[in-house]
């Protein structure tokens, strides 16, 4: 199937993966570790050569969110009372050791649009938050795009930290419109991170200067770029779960994908044995939608190993709930908006929040 997909216009290979999804369905249970290939050969003969000592086993803590949409502030959700709020992800991210080396903190996008303050402000708040919360990455999402280029540029100018997509450029530049990915070196690893946009947002009014190429192009054009530069690769995506699906068969170099867009909750990272590459695992994470709960998924990576650097993997998603306190840094910076969003410190806005079919 991977080969012939390759030559399938894009929409068809979403077609396939949302029937994949359908047909397959659900999700694996954690924690999940790969044996196959790990263990030393204790059959060795004496006089053979001693093969090369396995490097250490590194782990690395993801804690990501998607599709915020500006829910800055708790809310009711779905059955669920007085969740989310970004001052209570960002206690929440502490205690799960935001900040330290083996610890990245990411946003797979949509992080402002059709929230109380995002029609006034297009995103202003929400980057201060994330600043305040420690947010180190994020890509971005078709709802960065509503309001214009020039606002999206403003917003990636206040934000301290980079907005990535490997497949948005300008028509008339032919330049990419924010970074396409980054090499951090963290805890003794050389990590890379490419973001990928939803091609569906070329389409909106007002953008005739934005293109937007196929994402699997793209991830493989970064796949080819980062791979022999790093010792992890992850794609932080927002092009919707099905569209991860076929990225992770059609680029079996990536190690890991944290997307976002189709506002898909999966409580147990989704697990591709890609076909180009059996004997690989590629877990997908997505938190839903709002932040009303955090994503986390822990990595245990051993740089070199072959067919991929990931030996083991964790998964899952921690309620944002009130018995979590509100961080006061993040509570000062959005002080001054909180009577605008109708919002008062520890109780939810009075919103009924309902999942339509397609709210991306
Ligand atoms: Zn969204």
């Amino acid at each position: 199937m991977g080969r012939k997909m390759n030559t399938l216009p894009l929409f068809g290979r979403i077609l396939i993966g949302i029937v994949l999804s359908v047909s397959m369905g659900g999700c694996t249970t954690t924690p999940f570790s790969l044996t196959r290939g790990a263990s030393p050969d204790r059959h060795v003969a004496k006089a053979a050569p001693k093969p090369p000592a396995p490097s250490k086993t590194i782990r690395l803590t993801i804690l990501h969110t998607n599709d915020v949409h500006g829910q800055l502030f708790p809310i009711d959700y779905d059955g669920m009372q007085n969740v989310g709020g970004v001052a209570r992800r960002a206690t929440l991210l502490k205690r799960l050791g935001a900040g330290k080396p083996d610890v990245l903190v990411m946003d797979a996008g949509d992080l402002w649009e059709r929230g109380p303050l995002s029609k006034k402000y297009t995103g202003k708040p929400e980057v201060l938050a994330m600043n305040a919360a420690g947010f180190q990455l994020m890509a971005l999402g078709n709802n960065e795009f509503r309001a214009g280029i020039p606002n999206l540029l403003q917003r990636s100018r206040e934000a301290h930290f980079p907005m990535l997509s490997a497949n948005a450029r300008l028509r008339s530049t032919g330049k990419p419109v924010s970074r396409e990915y980054v090499i951090l070196k963290r805890a003794g690893l050389r990590i890379g991170v490419f973001g990928l946009t939803a091609p569906r947002t070329a389409t909106y009014a007002g953008l005739s200067d934005l293109v937007v190429e196929d994402p699997i192009q793209a991830a493989q054009r970064m796949a080819k770029l980062l791979k022999p530069r790093t010792d992890l690769l992850i794609a932080l995506t927002h092009i919707g779960f099905f569209l991860d699906r076929v990225l992770a068969e059609e680029v079996p170099e990536i190690d890991a994908i944290v997307g976002g867009d189709t506002h898909t909750w999966l409580e147990r990272p989704y697990v591709v044995y890609p076909e180009k590459q059996p004997r690989k695992a590629i877990p997908i994470v997505h938190a839903g939608e709002y932040g009303v709960k955090q994503g986390r998924l822990d990595l245990w990576v051993r740089p070199g190993r072959q067919p991929g650097p990931v030996v083991k993997f964790e998964g899952k998603l921690i309620p944002v709930t009130a018995a979590i306190p509100e961080d006061p840094t993040v509570n000062r910076v959005l002080k001054r908006y909180r009577p605008e969003a109708g919002a008062m410190p520890g109780q939810p806005r009075r919103k009924k929040n309902r999942t339509p079919l397609f709210p991306f």
